[in-house]
């Protein structure tokens, strides 16, 4: 199973990621985790993203894009993955497109988890991040609405999208996500 998962900041993603890690077993390409562990290490790149990471902002595309077509080629991705947090603006999602194709790979499904902006807030506001600042928690909205919910819109018109109601339990939302993943399998 190729999927990409989509959602605001504060929806759930982490957590619904790993519940569906858990069952599903695919690759969990994580581009936040994959940063936050290289700004840890100090790494050139690391040191980069720190930089628009603690505005809320995007890290440059090509930066990402580097990052995600070197590990779409380890093996483990081979059997399927979950890219979370990936692609985040258009420019990611033809970029990807363009090395799927090559691949004779598709993705089979995008995940847009929904919840409305108010709940977010009361969310984001309760978790404590070094980047969930209320300031820098507005930045990752506008961030978000600006240049990832047109991804929408453009995986939409390919028919690839299944929205999923993001209010509820953990266990109802994952519910909602298995009855859609389950017909990938
Ligand atoms: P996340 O954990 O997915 O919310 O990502 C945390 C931060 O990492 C984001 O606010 C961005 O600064 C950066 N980031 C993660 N993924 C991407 C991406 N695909 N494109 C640009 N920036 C990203």
């Amino acid at each position: 199973m190729r999927i990409v998962f989509i959602g605001p900041p504060g929806a759930g993603k982490g957590t619904q990621a790993e519940r569906i890690i858990a069952k599903y077993h695919p690759a969990h390409l994580s581009t936040g985790d994959m940063l936050r562990a290289a700004r840890d290490a100090k790494t050139e790149i690391g040191l980069k993203a720190e930089t628009f990471m603690s505005a809320g902002q995007l890290v440059p595309d090509d930066v990402i894009i580097g990052i995600i077509a070197e590990r779409l080629q380890a093996p483990d991705c081979q059997g399927g993955y979950l890219l979370d947090g990936f692609p985040r603006t258009i420019a990611q999602a033809e970029a990807l497109d363009k090395m799927l194709a090559e691949k004779k790979t598709p993705l089979d499904v995008v995940l847009e988890l929904r919840v409305p902006d108010d709940e977010l807030y009361r969310r984001l506001a309760g978790r404590g991040r070094a980047d969930d600042k209320p300031e820098v928690i507005r930045e990752r909205l506008v961030a978000y609405y600006n240049q990832t919910s047109p991804l929408l819109d453009y995986y939409g018109k390919k028919g690839l999208v299944k929205v999923i109601e993001g209010l509820g339990t953990v266990d109802d939302i994952f519910q909602r996500i298995e009855t859609v993943l389950d017909n990938y399998r």
